[in-house]
């Protein structure tokens, strides 16, 4: 199963090789699991002989999350249950621009979709996760945010491309409402969802409705003033949390040339080396301090903490969740706790394959209006 959502589709001997299975084994495992509806089959060739091409099932059609960041973009290709079936990512230039990327994704959806033999006709819908907030035409609301993609009509540009229909939201709503919907939140009502990564932000889920706001920009955590006159952020005001202890900050403040990216620095804390542990600290302890303000407004159950320097696990949670607790408010009944997210570096794809299951499933009538339906656990907008 996981080489088929790595590749797409395989045939048995290619599945024999990536697995390290023998091709008796994989062959009884295809048919049992055909059987049973999880696995499709279809004739296909490979090197001009006959072959069975097997792919996860996809009857009732499928669906596309797609992810962008300030330097990355990752597109999976799911079923109606949400389960991914195959998908893509790539590394994006710093100062990519938006048509281009846009081109690229659409690209990797035409990838994907013929790497599990499926027709355009089976895609009902692509869900969007954007790394800013998105206002009711699909664009980013704020300038700066995210460069090269201030005034591109997000939804409309991919429906072009893609001739399906596309729905547009805030990267950390739609991890917030994956987190809560499948992971780390499950059940809970009132949970807090903490992006931490090159940017920081926030999904707030309160008495199981996520807020946006009255312009899509509720959930700004990232910038929340905590040092007058301090260093200048992306969104031009200075001292913003992010400019403090977003993963740009933190690495330009180390200034070691061998650690370029939050991956690096991650790892070297979990390896034990001071200076990364002491900059993740550093960063944990300032988020922390400004999360118990977000907590004593809205007292969440739990507060999820998810994005790239998430990974690092408690050497940033530890101290976070010590500077979370000196700023609270304590109430009688406890204080939210404080937990890593579980989904990972798949939350924000797997929020955007639920914004377009729970669009597609509504069905095509609110194809091209401005929609503002709360079944993905967040208000999405199209064209
Ligand atoms: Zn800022």
């Amino acid at each position: 199963m996981r080489a088929l959502k790595g590749y797409g589709g395989l045939t048995q001997v290619e599945l024999a090789g990536a697995s390290g299975l023998s091709p008796a084994t994989v062959s009884n495992i295809v048919k049992e699991l055909s059987e049973s509806g999880v696995l499709h089959t279809s004739p296909s060739t490979r090197s001009g002989r006959r072959a069975q091409l097997v792919t996860l099932a996809h009857d009732l059609g499928l669906v596309v999350g797609i992810s962008i960041t300030q330097r990355h973009l990752r597109v999976a290709l799911a079923d109606l249950g949400g389960s991914i079936v195959a998908e893509k990512h790539m590394p994006l230039a710093r100062d990519h621009r938006a048509d281009n990327e846009l081109d690229k994704a659409a690209l990797l959806v035409s990838d994907l979709l013929e790497s599990v033999d499926a027709a355009r006709s089976e895609l009902l819908g692509v869900g969007v996760a954007v790394a800013a907030p998105i206002n009711r035409l699909g664009m980013v609301a704020v300038g700066g945010i995210l460069r090269g993609w201030n005034g591109v009509r997000i939804a409309a540009t991919l429906e072009r491309r893609l001739q399906a229909p596309v729905w547009v939201d805030n990267a950390s709503n739609l991890v917030a409402a994956a987190e809560w919907r499948t992971g780390a939140g499950r059940g809970r009502r009132d949970l807090v969802a903490i992006d931490v990564g090159e940017g920081i932000g926030a999904g707030l889920i309160c008495a199981g409705v996520p807020i946006r706001g009255h312009r899509g920009a509720a959930g700004e955590f990232g910038h929340t003033p905590v040092m007058p006159g301090g260093p200048l952020c992306r969104c031009g005001n200075r001292g913003c949390l992010e400019a403090v202890a977003g993963a740009g900050a933190i690495l330009e403040r180390l200034g070691d040339p061998r650690v370029t990216r939050a991956a690096d620095l991650v790892s070297r804390a979990v390896a034990g080396e001071d200076s990364a542990i002491r900059a993740l600290g550093d960063a944990g302890r300032s988020i922390g301090r400004a999360a118990a303000g977000l907590c004593n407004v809205l007292d969440p159950e739990r507060v999820i903490v998810t994005g790239d320097l998430a990974r690092a696990g408690e050497v940033l949670l530890g101290p976070m969740r010590h500077a979370l607790e000196a700023g609270l408010l304590i109430p009688q009944n406890g204080t939210p706790d404080l937990v890593a997210g579980q989904l990972g570096e798949e939350a924000a794809v797997a929020g955007a394959v639920l914004l377009a299951i729970d669009h597609a499933k509504v069905g095509s009538e609110d194809h091209g209006a401005a929609t503002i339906g709360d079944t993905a656990g967040s208000l999405a907008f199209t064209t």
